[in-house]
């Protein structure tokens, strides 16, 4: 899988490939027949885990904030995989943060972690998953120098903006129907500098009931 991505010129940070190949997706997605296709899988709930070439995009726009030490929160963290990513590469000094609001996900993203690479971080408590509502981060281990939030937001919330660390920099869909993933750039004297990426097609980053309910 990861191979494949690199040929088509998906992954060019070996650092990236590298922690691809760590955390096995095997052990995130429902059915390990068809977890290394590329394409997003439901995980019940009205959920999904992303497709494999979105995680690998999320990880290469966030690498430079995601640096041994740092902080980053995952807003939406469903299966835990790129939670796990997020704190193999900030390693044991660092702290990665999973949110998600529906606690069987959270319970299952758990297991999920034990079972990969990323477990004695789970254990030592650099990796956190919390169940809660991500729109309001989470501030207890904010700021953070990169978010990424894994469902599509109608606009950038004011917490996140707000939990991100000057030189941070969070990656956000961003629309309802047709949606951008947003690069957004916290600069050193506090400003916001934003870009849009590719245009993607997340899940709704929503409430409980409306997710339950199918939106
Ligand atoms: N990156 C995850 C993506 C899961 S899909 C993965 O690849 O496994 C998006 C997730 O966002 C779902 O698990 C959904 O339950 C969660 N979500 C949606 N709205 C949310 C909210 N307001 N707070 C926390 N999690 C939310």
């Amino acid at each position: 899988m990861v191979e494949h991505l690199q040929r088509y010129g998906v992954i060019s940070s070996m650092k990236v490939a590298e922690v691809m190949e760590t955390i096995d997706r095997a052990l995130f997605a429902p059915d390990g027949a068809s977890a290394y296709a590329d394409s997003p899988m439901a995980i019940g709930y009205n959920a999904t885990i992303s497709a494999p070439h979105m995680h690998a995009t999320c990880l290469q726009l966030l690498e430079q904030n995601l640096q041994p030490g740092m902080h980053a929160l995952d807003v939406g963290s469903g299966t835990g995989y790129l939670t796990a990513c997020f704190a193999i590469m900030v390693g044991p000094q660092g702290r990665a943060v999973g949110v998600e609001h529906i606690p069987e996900l959270v319970a299952s993203s758990i297991k999920n972690i034990e079972k990969s690479a990323a477990a004695p971080l789970l254990k030592e408590g650099s990796l956190l998953v919390h169940a809660g509502d991500g729109r309001q981060g989470w501030p207890e281990c904010a700021p953070y120098d990169a978010i990424h939030v894994g469902a599509a937001a109608p606009e950038i919330p004011q917490a996140l903006l707000d939990q991100l660390k000057p030189g941070g920099r969070m990656v956000i869909p961003v629309g309802n129907m047709f949606q951008d993933l947003k690069v957004v750039d916290k600069n050193m004297d506090g400003s916001i500098s934003i870009r849009s990426e590719t245009s993607v097609r997340y899940v709704p980053l929503t409430s409980r009931d409306a997710q339950l309910r199918g939106y």
